[in-house]
């Protein structure tokens, strides 16, 4: 099989390390005094403004730069302040930091090692060249991997059907012997699922949406090995 891995939140812990390393920020910055919030309010609401910005990006309604700063910029403005240098200021380090950190999902590692064994590995993330590249060769997950492809380089994102089918030609693999597996039940799942391959979705918490003949669901990474 070829098994297509999602990056962030599926192997990269981004959720932790982006709670790292803007709580660091924020302290080295002195935000708790000048917005009169505790990190955790701030990191909920900016987590959640991340989001929606990403959405606009995916459906191409925002460009990359404004999605970097304006996270933080809406953020900053949510607990009354309108600083705008500040909130670039954060998006350059939070961009420059992050990708080095260094948490992966429980059991990555391990499985990756052995589903490697018998199965050829990819990854497809949408995230941008630059801190990808870092992120992946940082935490020692290259090697492991034979075509990665990264959203930004192509011009198409999941859950664009294009991106599954450049995938399928990078890896010269048949839909019937790809799988996608990751976190975002729109960009991964439902992006696989429409391209004719099977899916895992991975979510600690979640359940998925609906049921679907090529979809499985797992809590921990560790019961991929069981799948494949
Ligand atoms: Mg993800």
């Amino acid at each position: 099989m070829h098994l297509f891995f999602d990056l962030d939140n599926t192997l990269w812990d981004f959720d932790l390390n982006s709670y790292n390393v803007l709580n660091t920020l924020f302290s080295d910055l002195n935000l708790e005094h000048k917005l009169h919030v505790k990190f955790d309010a701030f990191f909920s609401f900016y987590k959640k403004k991340n989001d929606e910005l990403w959405y606009l990006y995916y459906k191409k309604q925002i460009q990359k730069s404004e999605l970097r700063y304006k996270r933080f910029y809406d953020s900053l403005l949510h607990f009354g302040s309108n600083d705008l240098e500040l909130s670039k200021l954060l998006s350059e380090e939070y961009v420059r930091i992050s990708p080095y950190s260094k948490a992966l999902k429980p059991g990555a590692i391990e499985t990756l090692e052995t589903l490697s064994k018998h199965h050829s590995l990819h990854i497809i993330t949408n995230g941008f060249k630059e801190v990808q590249n870092i992120k992946i060769d940082n935490c020692g997950l290259r090697n492991y991997f034979q075509e990665i492809i990264i959203s930004e380089e192509h011009g198409y994102t999941k859950p664009h059907i294009e991106i599954f089918r450049l995938a399928e030609n990078r890896a010269d693999a048949d839909k019937s012997e790809c799988v996608m597996i990751g976190d975002n039940w729109i960009s991964d799942i439902e992006g696989a699922i429409g391209a004719g391959w099977k899916a895992v979705f991975y979510k600690m918490n979640e359940k998925a949406l609906f049921a679907h003949k090529n979809l499985q669901e797992i809590a921990h990474l560790n019961e991929l090995q069981e799948l494949f």
